[in-house]
């Protein structure tokens, strides 16, 4: 889940960074001889001096005016190619979502008539296989259909329909993605999704239906086949993530030009360890309303931060690239659709939402 600093949802944090190791080097690791502790602090200290000296050239910034102006006016006159975006809950705030930590409004505040011994709980696999009713009422709270999708969702499906999108990386579990129609071979949704669900005994896959059914009639989903509680693919804190998120990167990030990190301070991991995966010469574009301090580097040849709403960042991208229109005209069509959706959903349940679930196994 997206809120816990240290520990993030997976086993695996970096593991991305430190490739396996072998026996030997682990040893070394628990037992450094002097002499090796003095060759890496001399080696640390060579590339720190050379990295400070005066007398050195300054490597070339990626761009030459690192600054969102400069970002804006370098995608006017070269455009980028391939890009990433990696989100976390602030592109959905301007949905109504709440966020998980801000105080007053986050989820975690919100979470107290659910008396739990600690608000994260809701999120702890443990406490759930014992009482799992407090998260099944805030699943019925944050099921997918009671929010629309934002202008930065929009602008990320406008990426991939003109063909820059690589991969989208999410920590939402609130699918607006999927409505605004990035489509989900173009995603990683690092903490799950509510669209597929599983006994958490015997593993019979559930459609989103099935589950919805359950959690709008008060019902504890209980397994159709062994009588096992059944949980939406939101990853818990003890679960790991989808293979996705360790398989994709490495490929993802090799060509890619323009990293967008919105809506998150990247202090959950090991999600904001993606960060690290952009080459050298890819431009980091940060948009979060709170400055991020790995982005504040006095030796950033690459970094740019905006700091403010991301609806209003990507409006002023648009407006820079000349898609103003499009964007609007986008999310006029997409948001009638999603309404109208909404409505006949209300009107004509079932089977009109059953037909889009073919792929699911239907227990039934
Ligand atoms: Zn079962």
């Amino acid at each position: 889940m997206s809120n816990k600093d240290e520990a993030g949802p997976s086993k695996k944090p970096n593991e991305q960074n430190h490739p396996p190791r072998s026996d030997s080097t682990e040893r070394e690791e628990v037992a450094p001889s002097p002499s090796s502790v003095l060759e890496s602090i001399r080696a640390n200290l060579t590339h720190l001096f050379s990295r400070l000296s005066v007398h050195q050239e300054p490597p070339a910034g990626v761009i030459p005016n690192l600054t969102f102006d400069g970002f804006l006016q370098h995608w006017k006159d070269h455009g980028f190619k391939k890009i990433i975006t990696l989100v976390g809950a602030g592109i959905s705030t301007s949905a109504g979502i709440p966020d998980f930590r801000t105080p007053g409004t986050g989820l975690y505040d919100n979470l107290k008539k659910y008396d739990l011994p600690h608000p994260t709980d809701i999120f702890e696999l443990d406490y759930f296989l014992d009482n799992p009713k407090p998260f099944f009422s805030l699943a019925k709270e944050l099921y997918p259909g009671h929010f629309t999708p934002t202008p930065t969702h929009y602008f990320i499906r406008l990426l991939n329909d003109k063909g820059l999108l690589v991969r989208h990386y999410t920590q939402n579990i609130d699918s607006l993605e999927r409505i605004a129609g990035i489509p989900e071979e173009k995603m990683v949704e690092a903490h799950g999704t509510f669209h597929t669900n599983h006994c958490l005994e015997c593993t019979t896959l559930y459609s989103k239906e099935w589950m919805k059914d359950k959690l709008f009639t008060d019902t504890l989903p209980l397994c159709d086949h062994c009588g096992g509680i059944v949980k939406p693919d939101i990853v818990f804190f003890g679960e790991n993530m989808p293979e996705s998120f360790y398989n994709m990167p490495t490929e993802d990030f090799k060509d890619c030009d323009l990293l967008f990190i919105m809506g998150t301070s990247l202090e959950v991991y090991p999600f904001a360890s993606l960060v690290g995966y952009a080459e050298p010469s890819c431009l980091r574009v940060l948009i979060n309303r709170n400055v991020v301090g790995k982005f504040t580097s006095p030796v950033n040849k690459r970094d740019i931060s905006y700091v403010g709403d991301c609806d209003d960042a990507v409006w002023k991208i648009a407006e820079a690239l000349g898609w103003t229109a499009e964007l609007q005209a986008l999310i006029k069509k997409e948001t009638g659709q999603f309404e109208k959706q909404k409505t006949k959903s209300v009107s004509l349940k079932p089977d009109s939402e059953k037909s889009k679930q073919t792929k699911d196994k239907n227990p039934k």
